[in-house]
C-alpha cells in the first residue's frame, strides 16, 4: 500500500431489490438490476432471504446450467444441498462456501437440505458470481468446499473480518480464484470504525445484510440489503457503526481487479461475445453440460 491512507470515495449506494429466484424463493439483489447491470468483474449479487421456512414448504434451485464464470455460495442459515453433471454432491452448512468454477459448462441442483425439509428451519445465504477472464472461460469445472475452520479469521478492536478470499486486513482467504479477487464477511460492533486498505484501481463493495453503518467521507447511511459501490480511485473503505446503533453492522466485502473484456450475458451463461452465448445455450441444449446422475444418494 502506498503511505497515502485516504478515504476511498463512495460511488453509490444501491438498494436491494426483493425478487424470486429458482423454484421461487425470495432473494434481495443489487445487481444485476435497472440501476445497476455489474461491477467488474462480479456479475449478480443475490442475498437468500433471511426466513424461517416451514417442513416441506422449502423450494430450491433444481436443475440449471451455468457457463464462463464462478459463484460463491455462502450459507449463514440452514444447509444447501448441492449435486452437480460432474457427479459432486454435498453440503454447504452455516458458515461455509462453495467456490465453484462453472468453467466450460455444469448442470447443479441448489437445493435444501433433506433435514431442512424434514423439520424445516431458518434460511439466509449469499451467492455472488464473479466473472472469469476470457481465457478461462472454458476451463473444465470445479468447486471449492471451503470449511468455517479453513475461513481465515482476523480481529481488531471492535471488528472481525472471515476473509475467503484474497488478502483482506492482513489475513489471507483459502479460497483459489482466476483473478485477483477478495471476498470477506466484514462485522462491525457499534462505536466501532474501521478502515480496509484495496489496492487502487480495484473495485471495492460492500454489501449490508444486518445492522446499519456509515460510510466515512459522504457520511451516507448503509443499511441492510443496501449495497456501497466505491470508486476505484484507490484509498481505504472505512466504515463506522454509532455508538448507540443497537447490534453490529455485518456486511460481504468484495474487491477485484476488473477484466475489462467485453460480457455478454443470457441467463445463467456469462460469456465475451453473442455468439459464445449462442454456442453455450446450443451445447447445454444438445447435453454437452452433462446432467446430474439421478442415483447419488442423499448425504444428510
Ligand atoms: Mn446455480
Amino acid at each position: 500500500m502506498s503511505a497515502s491512507n485516504h478515504v476511498r470515495p463512495l460511488d453509490q449506494i444501491v438498494a436491494a431489490t426483493l425478487t424470486l429466484e429458482g423454484g421461487g424463493f425470495e432473494v434481495f439483489r443489487p445487481f444485476p438490476s435497472a440501476t445497476l447491470d455489474l461491477v467488474d468483474p462480479f456479475l449478480l449479487l443475490d442475498e437468500l432471504a433471511p426466513a424461517y421456512q416451514a417442513p416441506g414448504k422449502m423450494v430450491g434451485a433444481p436443475d440449471h446450467p451455468h457457463r464462463g464464470f464462478e459463484t460463491v455460495s455462502y450459507s449463514l442459515a440452514g444447509e444447501v444441498q448441492h449435486r452437480d453433471s460432474a457427479g459432486n454432491h454435498g453440503l454447504i452448512g452455516p458458515g461455509e462456501v462453495q467456490w465453484m468454477t462453472a468453467g466450460d459448462g455444469i448442470v447443479h441442483s441448489e437445493m435444501p437440505s433433506d433435514r431442512l425439509q424434514r423439520e424445516g428451519g431458518r434460511v439466509h445465504g449469499l451467492q455472488v458470481w464473479v466473472n472469469l477472464p476470457r481465457a478461462l472461460k472454458r476451463t473444465p469445472p470445479k468447486y471449492q468446499a471451503i470449511g468455517s475452520d479453513q475461513i481465515v479469521t482476523v480481529t481488531g478492536n471492535g471488528w472481525k473480518a472471515q476473509v475467503v478470499a484474497g488478502s483482506i486486513l492482513g489475513a489471507v482467504g483459502p479460497a483459489e480464484t482466476n483473478s485477483p479477487v477478495g471476498y470477506a464477511r466484514v462485522t462491525i460492533e457499534p462505536g466501532t470504525q474501521l478502515s480496509v486498505p484495496i489496492a487502487a484501481g480495484h473495485t471495492a463493495l460492500v454489501y449490508a445484510f444486518d445492522g446499519t453503518g456509515t460510510v466515512a467521507g459522504t457520511g451516507e447511511t448503509l443499511e441492510a440489503h443496501h449495497l456501497a459501490v466505491f470508486e476505484r480511485s484507490g484509498g481505504d473503505v472505512v466504515l463506522s457503526v454509532a455508538d448507540e446503533a443497537s447490534s453490529s453492522l455485518d456486511t460481504i466485502l468484495l474487491t477485484g481487479e476488473p477484466l475489462n473484456e467485453p460480457v455478454a450475458r443470457h441467463g445463467p451463461f456469462v460469456m465475451n461475445t453473442e455468439a459464445e452465448l449462442v454456442e453455450a445455450i446450443e451445447d447445454y441444449r444438445a447435453g454437452r453440460m452433462g446432467s446430474i446422475p439421478a442415483t447419488q444418494p442423499a448425504t444428510s
